[in-house]
């Protein structure tokens, strides 16, 4: 755990102990906020990426997007199940914040996923409201994306981040109206017979060519408000996050993935 999570964390047992001593009639809930999980410093160094190649799928990956249509997803929000409705042109396919996110169709467990993402030119907005999408692995734990150009949020927050867990080692984020690319190495969790984690998610993100989390122990779910939390959970499917914002819309390229089963 980061450190800014462990003071929360302990000033939150701190503060449940010490409201254990008193009388009854003062104890006070601690209320929660979204800003107890976000922090500031220190500010990821930013790295100009090489200039490496646009990746097409191998011959063992499921692809998941190649240029044409949405066929491999479906709804996840607010039309669960219903049909994918991003736009699909010129190769791309882009957020609609009116039809919320999408999922793929199909689950999965362990595996390498290729993802490339641009943020608009004309991008507006400042902070989460930059470009803020996410990438879903199991529809629980969010890889952030983010115009992080210069954009200035919480570093847990921004491109690369485990969402409001870990920053990216370094900030090697392309400005906006070029293209981005994630690779993904995921490791779900195994569970213990009561819902804890055995084995955490592990996830390995390499960003424009740049290892910006390097096997890290995801710790729970992704959550805006308030901690991880953990629950047991089987396969499940990508999620792409549809934040709403108006500065949308983010487009999206080239996806494939390749089970590690
Ligand atoms: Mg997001």
């Amino acid at each position: 755990m980061n450190k800014k999570l462990t003071l929360v964390a302990l000033a939150a047992a701190f503060a449940t102990t010490a409201f254990a001593q008193q009388p009854q009639a003062e104890k006070k809930p601690v209320r929660m906020t979204h800003e107890m999980s976000e922090y500031f410093e220190p500010i990821p160094t930013k790295v100009t990426p090489g200039d490496i190649l646009t990746h097409t799928a191998p011959s063992d990956a499921i692809v998941l997007f190649d240029g044409k249509n949405l066929d491999a997803w479906k709804s996840g929000r607010p039309n669960v199940d219903g049909p994918a409705e991003w736009p699909v042109h010129d190769g791309v396919f882009t957020v609609d914040k009116k039809k919320g996110d999408i999922i793929t169709k199909q689950s999965f467990t362990n595996y390498q996923l290729h993802i490339e993402w641009c943020i608009p030119e004309n991008i507006t907005g400042k902070d989460q409201a930059r470009g803020n999408s996410g990438i879903y692995m199991q529809d629980k734990y969010e890889i952030q994306v983010l115009d992080s150009w210069d954009n200035p949020t919480y570093v847990n927050g921004q491109a690369g981040s485990v969402y409001k867990q870990y920053p990216p080692m370094v900030n090697p984020c392309r400005k906006p109206g070029e293209w981005n690319v994630y690779d993904i190495i995921y490791t779900a969790p195994v569970f213990k017979a009561d819902g804890s984690y055995l084995y955490h998610p592990r996830v390995t993100v390499i960003f424009n060519g740049v290892v910006v989390q390097n096997n890290t122990m995801i710790l729970g779910t992704t959550e805006w408000i308030g901690f991880p939390k953990v629950a047991a959970h089987g396969a499940g499917p990508i999620r792409l996050q549809s934040h709403g914002d108006p500065s949308e819309p983010i487009s999206y390229r080239n996806i494939w993935i390749r089970e590690l089963n």
